[in-house]
This record gives structure tokens, sequence and C-alpha cells, in this order.
């Protein structure tokens, strides 16, 4: 693939280096521990603990109202996503919920974990830095096990395309996983950037995980006057006014804005259940769009096929042999 004029964050298969190649493999992971941390909720404001714990092959990914009597498990799925409006909340079939869920989901899929219990006292996944790193920071103090259990992973076999107004959302037909993603702001900040990363090699680490979330100053007024981003801060965000970015030490990264929307694609796109075999344009787009890509992507069984790593064969002609080496890839 060639995009020209873009910043493609791209690495050759082969400088995968033995130990990530072998962790990733075609087996499921898990934490090798269980592990805390204490945080705002973005929103609400409140103070929420949250803590990762090890889970049994096959289990997904679980969060636990434990602040709640009686049904408090929902799964993170595309099908439990319920509002997409500011952030990605999930709900089980008894209306429990639990929101902001896309920065944790984007650092387990970045990190490799299949399955985990994340306990949760309250409705907000708590914002840390506004980013995906300190999830990150967490999950590999934490260790990642090994289960006796194969990866099962979504191949794309076809293009699907959502589209609402000027925005748009894709998955066509990869021997990777790669997100690219393009925003256009009237913003003299932000403006238009457009970045392709291709998931291996550590790229997620290195070039998504840090990037913050961000808003304007004066949608930050409206959304208080409303009761929301009540824990919003510039300890937690990157905050633009005009052509101004407020915080004192600057961007992490030239285009933070536009890796932060990879950042939050990859955590949406992780709620497929699985590790999706495609690559993923963005223009525009953005939680909503992201989980109507998915609807729409479940809807036409043509579109897509589950291979099991753990097969000889699998269907569609593609050889075992190729997608371990696709799998790498895949585990970002
Ligand atoms: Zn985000």
């Amino acid at each position: 693939m060639n995009y020209i004029g873009q910043d493609i964050i791209s690495s050759d298969l082969g400088q995968m280096s033995p130990i990530e190649g072998m962790k990733f493999l075609s087996k499921q992971n898990t934490l090798r521990r269980p592990i805390n941390c204490v945080g705002i909720a973005l929103h609400g404001g409140q103070k929420t603990s949250l803590t990762l714990r090890p889970a049994g092959a096959n289990t997904g990914i679980v969060f636990r109202r434990i602040d709640i009597v009686g049904s408090r498990e929902i799964l993170a799925s595309w099908e439990n996503v319920v509002d997409t409006r500011m952030c990605t909340t999930i709900s089980n079939a008894d209306g429990v919920t639990v929101s902001t869920i896309e920065h944790l989901m984007s650092a387990l899929a970045g990190c490799g974990i299949d399955n985990v219990y994340i306990d949760i006292d309250g409705l907000e996944v708590p914002v840390m830095d506004g980013s995906a790193q300190p999830f990150v920071f967490l999950i590999e103090c934490a260790g990642v096990l090994e289960l006796d259990a194969y990866r099962r992973i979504i191949k794309i076999l076809k293009p699907v395309c959502v589209k609402v107004g000027n925005k748009m959302a894709e998955l066509t037909p990869s021997e990777t996983f790669s997100v690219t993603f393009e925003i256009d702001f009237d913003n003299e900040i932000i403006a238009n950037q457009t970045i392709c990363v291709n998931m291996v090699n550590g790229n997620f680490k290195k070039e998504v995980a840090r990037a913050r979330t961000f808003g304007f100053m004066h949608e930050i007024e409206t959304l208080r006057a409303a009761g929301l981003g009540l824990g919003g801060s510039l300890d937690n965000a990157v905050i633009v006014e005009g052509n101004k970015v407020l915080n004192e030490d600057g961007l992490r990264y030239n285009d933070e804005f536009v890796r932060h929307k990879v950042l939050d694609a990859v955590g949406d796109l992780y709620t497929a259940g699985s590790f999706i075999c495609g690559s993923y344009k963005g223009i525009r787009s953005g939680h909503a769009l992201t989980n109507s890509l998915l609807r729409a992507l479940f809807a036409d069984k043509t579109a897509w096929c589950y291979i099991d790593l753990g097969e000889e064969t699998t269907s569609g002609g593609v050889t075992n042999d190729n997608l371990t080496k696709d799998l790498i890839s895949v585990s970002l």
C-alpha cells in the first residue's frame, strides 16, 4: 500500500523479535496476576477503582460492576454497545452499564490479552492520563500468561463500508491488522491529519498508546454546564483553545490528535470479540461509526470468517502457516 503524503508507520515482519513473536503466537493470553489502579471518571468526576483479574480461555473481556449486587457482568461486545456519544458504553441485558471502555480495550488489544475480568466500582473506567499507556503499564506489571487454548481470529474476506454524511469507516481484506485514520478539523493546530499504523513490532505501544484524548476549551464549558466532563483536566486530556495547546508540556506526538483516533478505533474494534485480520480505514470516524461498521460486518456472513489458529488448514484457502505470521501483526 502506498499512502502518498501520509505518515506511514510500518515495519518489516522480518524485524520482529522472536520473543515478541512467540509471546503473541497462536495461543490465547490472560494476565499472570491481578492488578489494581484508582483514577478519576472523566464525565462523572468521581474516584473509581479498577482491578484487572486473570480469566480462563474463551472468557473474553468481561467487566464486573462490583458496586452493585446481582447482575453485574457485562461482556465487552459490539452487540452490547448501547451509547457512543463522547465514549463507548456497554450494557448487559439488565441495563447495567459501564462507560468509557475504549482506552482500556485498546490497551488490552495492544498487549494481546484475550481473557480478563475487569472489576470496577463505578459507572466509568477511570480516564487516567487520557491515553492507553497507564493500562499498558498495568498489564505489563501484571505480566502476560499464555493459556493452553488456541485463538480464533476474524479474517476480513471482502470490503465492508459505512458512511454517514462526510464520515466513513471501512474494513478491507489484508494480511495484517492496520489502522488508517484521517481527521479534518476547522482548527489551525489540528487541521487535517492522516496516519496509517501497521500494528506490528510493538507499533501500538510505541506509536499509539501514549496519544491522549483531546477537546476544545469552548466545548468543555458546554460539557460542564451539562454535568459532563467533570473529571476532565489538563492532566488527562489535550485541551486546545484557538491555535494553542493549553497543556504546559505540549503534545506527546506532533500528530497526537489523529493517533488518539487510531487508539480509539483499536479499542472499539476489539469489541468484535477477537483480533481482526484486515485493514480499518476511518475518515472523520468515531465510536458510533466503528460500532456501525462492526454491525454491518457481522450482518454479512460472506464478508468475514473465523480462523482457528490451532487448525491445520483454514477456510478460504488460507494456510495456517501464513496466518501464524499474520497473527504476529494482529497482536500489535
Ligand atoms: Zn479516546
